[in-house]
């Protein structure tokens, strides 16, 4: 499709690999499970599966049925996992297309039980245990009877894992907590057929010994930090594989004491030279970025004026010409803008800022 527009998110897939390769190294002989859910965190997820698989992933994870599916619909046959809850309705699909799914709670096994279809291959699971996070998953103190179930009906018990609530911050009690329930329960279970695994981006840095049979990697696998705790004390590097493209479409100036954009909240103070960007609230550009600064020939300058849907106004230091590139995320000459600036002033965690970026904004690979 060409993009007329020229407000373009770019996508450096030889960024994601150099993380994945940071990942595969730290994690040994255990699997690195791609977590590509919400179209791979707003990347593209059939770009960057295919660019995972190709540099040696075997495992993806995604949140949804649906997700998944459109994966197998793209002719991606590696292991697949589904994180979130799944219904009745798809776990014959599941059965059908060897998806993995989380068995979720006793309940959930027994619904997914009765709804396989026994002239199918048995249904693989990956048994979620609630170690703490209170969101999914079997208590540690069901997981017995669970095994005992799977390992009665029409089930591959192929996995089991948990999900950290505190894995980005300073080791506190309820993360040793997770892990001392975890340690029990694994040791329950022994089987080597079993594949164990507990970290996401943040546990897989900050405790490699945690990584069992796997690590599922989201966050970083696009070169973002979990948490500016974590990015304080990694060891590791990380390469941000998104940027944030556009250009100049007009420029005035301005008068001394004019006022611009909805609710008229700017003035001038002086004469200024203002460049207006076609980039809005609507292709995820919110209106708490005002103030935020993007970079113009290596130099920052500041969003001024109320965001509109699909335009806004930049305070430029000089005039410049239309057509000027302006990069929102990503680097200019020495200056760099990150995704967690934008979380900071959004005052959100990082996880949000590709998330929030619309259909709208094409994705250009490279
Ligand atoms: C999203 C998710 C992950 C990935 O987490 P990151 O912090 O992005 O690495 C791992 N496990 C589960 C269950 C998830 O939902």
């Amino acid at each position: 499709m060409v993009n007329y527009r020229p407000t373009k998110a770019i996508i450096d897939l030889a960024a994601i690999e150099k993380n994945l390769e940071v990942f595969k190294k730290q994690a040994g002989k255990a699997e690195v499970i791609a977590v590509v859910k919400a179209d791979a965190y707003g990347h593209g997820v059939v770009e960057v599966s295919q660019r995972a698989i190709a540099s040696g992933i075997r495992f993806l994870a995604v949140a949804t049925p649906d997700e998944a599916l459109f994966l197998r619909k793209q002719g991606i046959d590696t292991r697949l996992l589904v994180l979130g809850a799944t219904p009745e309705a798809f776990i014959p699909v599941a059965q059908q297309e060897e998806i993995t799914l989380a068995a979720i709670s006793l309940a959930w096994l027994e619904m997914a039980s009765k709804a396989a279809n026994p002239k199918l291959r048995p249904l693989k699971i990956h048994l979620k245990i609630d170690s703490g996070m209170r969101r999914v998953g079997v208590f540690p103190e069901d997981t017995e009877q669970a095994i005992n179930f799977i390992r009665q009906n029409h089930f591959s018990f192929d996995g089991l894992f948990t999900h950290f609530a505190t894995a980005d911050e300073e080791s506190g009690a309820l993360f040793q907590q997770q892990v001392k329930e975890m340690r029990a329960v694994i040791a329950s279970v022994s089987d080597p057929s079993v594949m164990i695994h507990v970290s996401n981006s943040a546990a897989a840095i900050m405790h490699p010994d945690l990584a069992y049979d796997g690590v599922r990697i989201g966050i970083s696998l696009y070169g973002i930090a979990p948490s500016a705790y974590v990015e304080n004390q990694m060891a590791i590097g990380l390469t941000p594989a998104m940027s944030l493209e556009t250009e100049i479409v007009h420029v005035k100036k301005v008068k001394a004491g004019e006022a611009l954009s909805y609710g008229a909240t700017y003035r001038a103070k002086e004469d200024e030279w203002i460049a207006t960007l076609p980039i809005g609230y609507a292709d995820g550009m919110l209106r708490g970025l005002q103030g935020q600064e993007v970079l113009v020939r290596g130099m920052r300058m500041p969003v001024v004026g109320r965001i509109c849907m699909d335009q806004c106004m930049v305070k430029l230091t000089e005039e410049f010409p239309i057509g000027e590139k302006v990069t929102l995320i990503g680097k200019q000459g020495n200056e760099q803008i990150r995704m967690e600036e934008w979380a900071e002033k959004l005052d959100t965690i990082p996880y949000e800022v590709p998330c929030i970026l619309t259909k709208r904004v094409p994705r250009i690979y490279c």
